[in-house]
């Protein structure tokens, strides 16, 4: 099989890109999906708000899934659904499991835009029996959404995150009643309002505790909690563990394209390339975790460099200069090597921080400051600092002086 762009993963990132490279003037551009529909995660998000940014109506998750979709085939691109890309090679070449098989499909350009997960019960190193009933929300809304299941009906929900207050939403859809939000931290991650659901749908939310114990032998019978007041067991039937993202990384993993261990992403350049020739990426899998609109912009954006790669229009990745984060306060920033402005330009640094901080944002080239920011953020705040166009390939300094 040939194309002239491939694009793994048909969640919003992947149909936007898709879509834009088609009315480009791409005729070949396919996209490669695992699931047996096209759409990503908001397939599983049974609720609003999704489509603001790209529709100009607030839509529910699936509706704006299936809006996605069908821009993208309405200017020609072909979504291969129940495949999945197995193995990266160089070429770009990629390995593809379909129904009929094992199969090669050659691109000119090859899109990555696989998402991000929640972690897993093991990758929080949360201890005790292995039971039946613990989910991501992920998992959770996949079977209430798309296969009408009640996996549990009183979970502990673990996580403050913005996804988290959505995780009681679904089971408020599901019939299900949580019987405690469980946070480790001394505030609730998610800003805003969301903070008031808990008390309104009769969820104790509990702060600065840990689930340190899932007990049970066939399901989850009860959690141990160690909190502020010292250690509790609390009856329950399932564990619901929301958010702590990490990007669906393990194709590139295996291909040995470099990684940056902050983002859990890959290390893109000003273009969403990759260090791989021909590979880019875009959407969540460059850092945990952004919109479905902010993806989806990012799609165009990557369609944009894809095409001025393919016409020769980029400038080599090596030229670039690489970001350097200096001090405790940042935890990652994006792209990590930067070049002068060209079509699908990132235009701005992303970043998020360590910890709680207020001061300004530097970003330093030759002792020259080019870029500055104030900010007052917690970790979980999206930030970005714009790039004056005429950025140089020479080497980039980013800090937070907290004085400031
Ligand atoms: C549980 C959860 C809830 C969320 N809730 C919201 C919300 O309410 N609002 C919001 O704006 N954002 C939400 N998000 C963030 C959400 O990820 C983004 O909104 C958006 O879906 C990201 O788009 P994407 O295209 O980068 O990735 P995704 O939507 O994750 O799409 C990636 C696609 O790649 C496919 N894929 C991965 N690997 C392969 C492979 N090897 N071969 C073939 N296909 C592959 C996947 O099946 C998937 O369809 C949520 C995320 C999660 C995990």
């Amino acid at each position: 099989m040939q194309a002239d762009v491939a694009i793994i993963g048909a969640g919003p990132a992947g149909l936007a890109a898709a879509t834009v490279l088609a009315r480009l003037g791409f005729t070949q551009v396919v996209v490669i999906e695992r699931e047996a529909q096209p759409g990503g995660i908001p397939r599983h998000c049974g609720h609003s708000p999704f489509g603001m940014r790209e529709f100009r109506r607030v839509l529910r998750g699936p509706a704006y899934a299936d809006r996605l979709a069908a821009a993208a085939r309405a200017v020609g691109v072909r979504i291969m659904c129940d495949t999945t890309a197995t193995a990266l090679l160089p070429g770009p070449v990629l390995e593809l499991s379909t129904p009929a098989g094992i199969a090669q499909l050659a691109a000119r350009a090859v899109l990555l835009a696989t998402g991000t997960r929640e972690s897993s019960r093991i990758q929080r190193m949360i201890g005790g029996q292995k039971p039946g009933g613990i989910l991501t929300l992920g998992a959770l809304q996949g079977m209430v959404h798309l296969n009408g299941q009640r996996p549990f009906s009183r979970p502990v929900v673990l996580g403050t995150e913005l996804v988290s207050f959505s995780a009681l939403l679904t089971c408020r859809q599901a019939g299900i009643h949580p019987v405690a939000m469980v946070e480790p931290g001394c505030n609730v991650i998610a800003r805003g309002p969301s903070w008031a659901l808990p008390r309104l749908l009769g969820v104790p939310l509990m702060m600065q505790s840990r689930i340190t114990e899932i007990l049970g032998r066939d399901r989850v019978e009860a959690v141990q909690i160690v909190g502020p007041d010292g250690t509790r067991r609390i009856a329950t039937d399932g564990v619901l563990l929301t958010g702590a993202f990490r990007s669906e990384a393990g194709l590139l993993a295996m291909a040995g394209i470099a990684m940056d261990p902050d983002t859990t992403g890959p290390v893109i350049d000003s273009f969403g390339r990759l260090d791989q020739p021909g590979y880019f990426a875009a959407g969540n899998l460059l850092r945990p975790v952004e919109t479905a609109g902010a993806c989806w912009a990012e799609g165009q954006r990557a369609a944009e460099a894809i095409a001025a790669y393919l016409s020769g229009a980029l400038p080599d990745r090596e030229q670039g200069a690489e970001l350097q984060i200096v001090g405790d306060a940042i935890r990652y920033a994006l792209p990590q090597i930067i070049l002068p402005a060209r079509p699908g330009w990132h235009d701005r640094v992303q970043l998020r921080l360590a910890r709680a901080a207020r001061g300004e944002l530097r970003l330093t080239q030759m002792g020259r400051i080019i870029a500055r920011r104030r900010i007052n953020a917690r970790p979980e705040r999206r930030i970005t600092l714009s790039l004056p166009a005429g950025v140089t390939a020479a080497p980039l300094v980013l800090t937070l002086d907290e004085r400031g």
